[in-house]
């Protein structure tokens, strides 16, 4: 990489909108430093999803935010973007939490301004499969429940960002219309350049973009291509995203997680009703792109004509727009 380009990654906002880590109270945090280490400034950590019951994800938080306060020297739980901003000039990294899928409310819409003040930024609605709030993408197409609705207004109201991953077509539609603040894609890619149901449409990507919105790279090789994670492909992806839609619509969601003591096949292949088959899960030895990779990805976004400034877009500013706006809430 050129010194100029490798200049403007050591100086940009680096936001990953979401690591794929497998939340649990037994996760050593310690693997953080692997996005701090490659160049990144914020990650957003996930601490619970539709397959752990609620009190897991709960117990998850609790050791997450108690390792986090006694790791305060390395690392800040941010509020609002201006932590962000603390935290890099003080040379610690940033981070928030998010959860994948509304069965962690346990019905319960108090529960949104819980996890808020607890330190969650971000949720998506359902993962995979149906619930009492949305539609999953391998399910049967169901859309935006009434509860379900009741929850974009909080998640508004409150300050979160309403995350449309791992939905149904019509349910991420359904949150678009309801959501007053820009919407995100946190970790999806483009189904138009692999074809793939957790993947989204031209539709849905417009219509994200059309709230202000940004649409997350995943890093997973079986949502890329054929388990397939090189620079070319994942340039692929950014560059179907900014012809459709524009270079201010695209952002990072690596969906990644560091060498951690689980093999992930084992996982997925323990639940074929979250992760069905027919869906490229069973993959043995699933690869995936993760920050490492970001240098020589925008070294080939410089290459084939990115300008400087919509490189600086795609590693964190447009991200930081999304959260600024849906973080604030509404009083
Ligand atoms: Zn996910």
């Amino acid at each position: 990489m050129n010194d100029h380009l490798h200049q403007l990654y050591r100086e940009a906002l680096v936001w990953d909108a979401h690591a794929g880590v497998f939340p649990s109270p037994e996760v050593d945090l310690n693997l953080l430093e692997e996005w701090h280490n490659a160049g990144a400034s914020y990650v957003s950590l996930n601490v619970g999803f539709d397959v752990m019951d609620w009190q897991d994800t709960l117990a998850t938080l609790a050791a997450y935010r108690r390792w986090l306060l006694d790791n305060a020297d390395r690392f800040v739980l941010v509020n609002d973007c201006q932590d962000i901003d603390r935290a890099r000039q003080q040379g610690k990294f940033a981070l928030s939490f998010d959860i994948e899928g509304m069965n962690a409310l346990n019905g319960d819409l108090n529960m949104v301004s819980v996890y808020h003040a607890l330190g969650v930024r971000q949720m998506l609605f359902a993962y995979n499969l149906n619930n009492a709030a949305a539609g999953g993408c391998h399910d049967d197409g169901s859309g935006l429940t009434e509860f379900g609705r009741r929850v974009v207004q909080e998640m508004n109201r409150v300050g979160m960002i309403v995350d449309c991953s791992h939905v149904s077509s019509r349910t991420s539609l359904d949150i678009i219309h309801e959501s007053s603040k820009p919407v995100a894609f946190t970790h999806s890619n483009p189904s138009s350049v692999w074809n793939h149901q957790r993947n989204i449409s031209d539709e849905q990507i417009r219509a994200c973009a059309a709230t202000g919105g940004v649409i997350g790279l995943n890093g997973m090789g079986i949502f890329l291509g054929d388990n397939d994670i090189g620079v070319d492909t994942l340039l692929k992806h950014v560059r179907y995203i900014y012809d459709l839609v524009g270079a201010e619509h695209i952002g990072i969601g690596f969906d990644y997680s560091p060498k951690v003591d689980v093999d992930i096949g084992v996982i997925l292949r323990s639940r074929p009703d979250y992760w069905p088959s027919g869906q490229q899960y069973d993959t043995r030895d699933i690869k995936h792109a993760g920050p490492e990779q970001l240098p020589e990805l925008i070294e080939v976004m410089a290459d084939s004509g990115f300008a400087e400034n919509d490189i600086r877009g795609f590693l964190g500013e447009n991200f930081r727009r999304v959260a600024d706006s849906a973080w604030q809430g509404i009083d």
